[in-house]
């Protein structure tokens, strides 16, 4: 409970304790009045100020209005028929005011939920300096600078271990619990806990651009983009206040003149004024207003555990909708990390043209390239290439050593007009020209992703009715993949270009309440992941720019995840429309029993904090999906 909650509280339980004394005080008249004030005036101070602001602004049709005007009139009638009853007036205000106060506590607490599982922003950085570790804030910790993370700390910068191993815990990132054990060379991202041993890191990135970082923004960003039904309550409320203000006059009005004017029975003005002002307590839309982005809160904050980053409620609802998936290979469905299989080559010696590889690959980001670096094994001398030239989908050209070598698929060497060799070998064939001159081909291979398989089997029983793979690999490594997930269309050799048509093409073929949702991970990914109705970035390996697009973003690449976003996302909104059926009708019901004299003023307020207090329990269900 933070302060301001304390405070309600307090004046809360003086109002509460002063109301239920003074309903026993032996004094009548003015002094009743004047002493009924007190806890009136102890509860409700805050609302009478909003209501009056409202008013001077001209926005008066709000929550505060409906309650300042509804308790002000219950008193004036309870002053015009001497009654003496004031309890009515200040219950209200207090059961409104418990109401506000579980609101805020509930949002509160859910807050401070996701803000806990978000607790991952690192306070600072051991740098080593003369030998001695020196704390630093992580923002003035530079690329290629030395850290070192010991036992129990956040790794606070995202880099590759230059030295010891340990295990990382990185259930705050990616909701899975089994620690991940890393070594010398293995890259690692920030917010992960190191549980074991003592690690140096080389830091690959600025804090700025760090996962850490990076998931904070868009968690911080997440609750302001706002769904379709977020939307529907804005305007619901434009309409449905001033509807039921002109509904409360004319209750008040309307019947007395008719019954006094038109029928010659005695008018009831107060019987009908204080069924107008019971009306107006009821109408208040406190339950909906609070509940839906909450709802949505609690679900982005449950996915965000789970590790699927979710960046706006408005994805949610999409992504609930979700019949088509289509699919990048590389990176998303496959681990992305080719091993050699073959090196096919001509005069040139085999050890040559890997390193030929791996120097003209020694800017690229894209797997392949990093693998050829990788399986070349030694340090590369930068120096030696210059005019690197990547073009997407097709491979590298540079210079090495002031000779021209190009390193791509077929089309790369049709394009230089070098005649290739056709491999027969099955996997993605790296041709390699040097000098205008084909040199030969490197053969390299990629695995699937140890879950692919029953993740696109989860999607089908997730009512997905259509899996789809585009790639700018060769056919036959794509046929292959396809076949052995079970993915029903598969498009190969296609450029990035290519990639988007086909995704328009698919859109087109589709009904509008059926969304399609691309999942990707390369730069060439990014305008896709922008094009489909919901772009999914693969989180830890994928590109800057692919996150950058995307809608949605699986923290640990795990295919699996889509799945559970999809589901994460129809618990969500289903609660959301639970609430919205439930709050709109409890309220019709009463308003209707309001009307007819059948409510009071107290029935009213308890079905509205009821509901009230139902629904934000019913929307905290949100955040609760591990077991989905
Ligand atoms: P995917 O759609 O499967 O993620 P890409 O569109 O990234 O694949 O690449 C398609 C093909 O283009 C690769 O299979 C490879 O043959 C070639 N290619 C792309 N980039 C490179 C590169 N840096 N080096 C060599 N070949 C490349
Ligand atoms: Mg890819």
């Amino acid at each position: 409970m933070n302060k301001k909650q304390k405070r309600m509280l307090a004046r809360i339980v003086i109002a509460f304790a002063l109301m239920v004394g003074l309903h026993f005080a032996p004094v009548s008249g003015w002094a009743r009045f004047a002493l009924y004030l007190v806890p009136y005036l102890v509860i409700g101070y805050d609302i009478l100020i909003k209501a009056a602001k409202g008013i001077k602004n001209r926005q008066m049709f709000d929550e505060s209005f409906l309650m300042a005007v509804a308790t002000v009139g219950a008193i004036a009638l309870a002053l015009y028929s001497k009654s003496g009853d004031y309890t009515e007036a200040v219950a209200v205000m207090l059961f409104y005011q418990v109401g506000e106060w579980f609101q805020s506590y509930a949002v509160g607490k859910s807050r401070r939920s996701i803000s806990e599982l978000m607790d991952i922003r690192p306070d600072y950085a051991n740098v080593e300096r003369d030998g001695v570790l020196e704390k630093v804030d992580p923002d003035e910790v530079g690329i290629g600078s030395v850290i070192v993370v010991q036992p129990g700390e956040k790794v606070p910068i995202d880099g590759v271990i230059i030295g010891g191993a340990s295990s990382l815990n990185t259930s705050a990132l990616t909701g899975e619990s089994a620690p991940r054990d890393v070594k010398q060379g293995d890259e690692i991202i920030s917010g992960c806990i190191n549980m074991t041993g003592v690690l140096k890191v080389q830091t690959t990135k600025e804090f700025g651009e760090s996962t850490v970082s990076k998931i904070l923004d868009l968690v911080e960003n997440a609750s302001s983009r706002k769904s379709k039904s977020e939307d529907f309550i804005t305007k619901f409320a434009r309409i449905y206040t001033p509807a039921v203000c002109a509904a409360a006059l004319a209750l008040a009005f309307l019947p007395p003149l008719v019954r006094s004017l038109g029928m010659g029975l005695p008018a009831e003005w107060d019987t009908w004024i204080y069924r107008a002002l019971t009306f107006l307590v009821i109408s208040c839309p406190c339950a909906l207003v609070i509940s839906i982005p909450l709802s949505f809160f609690a679900g982005i904050g449950g996915a965000s555990r789970e590790g699927v980053l979710v960046k706006g409620s408005n994805y949610l609802e999409t992504l609930s909708q979700t019949k088509i998936v289509v699919f990048d290979k590389t990176g998303t469905l496959t681990k992305g990390v080719f091993e050699v299989n073959a090196v096919h080559h001509n005069e040139m010696a085999k050890i040559k043209l890997i390193e030929y590889a791996a120097l003209v690959e020694s800017y690229s980001s894209h797997p392949i390239s990093k693998s050829l670096r990788r399986a070349y094994g030694r340090p590369i001398d930068n120096s030696r290439v210059a005019e690197i030239k990547e073009i997407s989908g097709e491979g590298v050209t540079a210079k090495v050593d002031g000779v021209p070598v190009a390193a791509g698929n077929a089309k790369l060497m049709t394009r230089l007009g070098v005649s290739y060799i056709n491999c027969h070998s099955v996997g993605t064939i790296i041709h390699m020209a040097v000098n205008g001159q084909y040199a030969g081909h490197i053969v390299i291979s990629d695995v699937v992703k140890p879950h692919a398989n029953e993740a696109i089997a989860a999607l089908k029983a997730a009512g997905v009715h259509k899996t789809v793979m585009l790639t700018g690999d060769a056919k036959a490594v794509a046929d292959q993949v396809a076949a052995s997930l079970g993915i029903d269309q598969v498009y190969a050799e296609l450029l990035p270009a290519d990639k988007v048509a086909k995704v328009e093409e698919l859109l087109k073929m589709k009904s509008e309440k059926e969304k399609l949702a691309f999942t990707g991970d390369g730069i060439n990914d990014a305008p896709v992941l922008r094009r489909a109705d919901i772009g999914i970035a693969m989180g830890a390996m994928g590109s800057d720019a692919a996150i950058e697009a995307a809608d949605v973003v699986l923290m640990d690449d795990d295919p699996m995840k889509i799945s559970k976003a999809i589901k994460i996302s129809r618990k969500c909104l289903g609660i959301v429309r639970q609430n919205i059926v439930f709050a709109i009708g409890v309220k019709l019901i009463c308003l209707a029993l309001g009307a007819l004299g059948f409510a009071n003023m107290w029935l009213a307020i308890f079905a509205d904090v009821g509901v009230m207090i139902l629904a934000v329990l019913n929307a905290i269900r949100a955040l609760f999906v591990k077991n989905l």
